[in-house]
C-alpha cells in the first residue's frame, strides 16, 4: 500500500494496485500548476485509489483533464484524464516516501526548459510516451 498526502496533513490518500506510468512530464501544464520545472507522476487504477482524510480541491486544467490539489497548502495531489478514465495519475512527491517509485522516463520533454538538463540515461519522450 503507497500513502501519501499534503504538505500540510489536510488531505490524505491510499494507493493500491501495481503503479504504472512512472515519469517525469514536462509538459507547461504541469510546471506552471505547480512551480516546478517538471512534475515525476505515477499512476495506478482508479478502483485503487481513495482519499482517506479531507477534501482535495479539483479544477479543469484542460479541456479533458482534471486536477486536484490541497485548497490549505496547494501541494498538487492528482491529475485525471476523461481518455483513460480508468486510472489516475498521482504527484510522486506527495508520496510519504518518493523513493519507493523512481521514474522510469521523460514524458513531453518536447516542452522541457533549455535549462533542465537531463543526465539520468532514461528514455526521453518528446510528447506522451507511445501507446505500450
Ligand atoms: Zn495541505
Ligand atoms: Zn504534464
Amino acid at each position: 500500500m503507497l500513502t501519501g498526502g499534503c504538505l500540510c496533513g489536510a488531505v490524505r490518500y491510499e494507493a493500491g494496485g501495481t503503479p504504472f506510468h512512472l515519469t517525469f512530464c514536462h509538459c507547461t501544464v504541469c510546471r506552471r500548476s505547480t512551480g516546478a520545472p517538471c512534475v515525476a507522476w505515477f499512476s495506478v487504477p482508479k478502483t485503487a485509489w481513495r482519499i482517506v482524510q479531507g477534501r482535495p480541491t479539483r479544477f479543469r486544467s484542460s479541456p479533458h483533464a482534471t486536477r486536484s490539489f490541497c485548497g490549505t497548502c496547494g501541494t498538487q495531489l492528482t491529475f485525471e484524464d476523461d481518455e483513460a478514465s480508468a486510472e489516475i495519475d498521482v504527484t510522486t512527491c506527495s508520496l510519504d516516501d518518493p523513493e519507493r517509485l523512481p521514474p522510469a522516463d521523460h514524458t513531453h520533454a518536447g516542452s522541457k526548459l533549455a535549462w533542465t538538463v537531463l543526465g539520468d540515461g532514461l528514455p526521453v519522450h518528446r510528447a506522451a510516451r507511445p501507446a505500450d
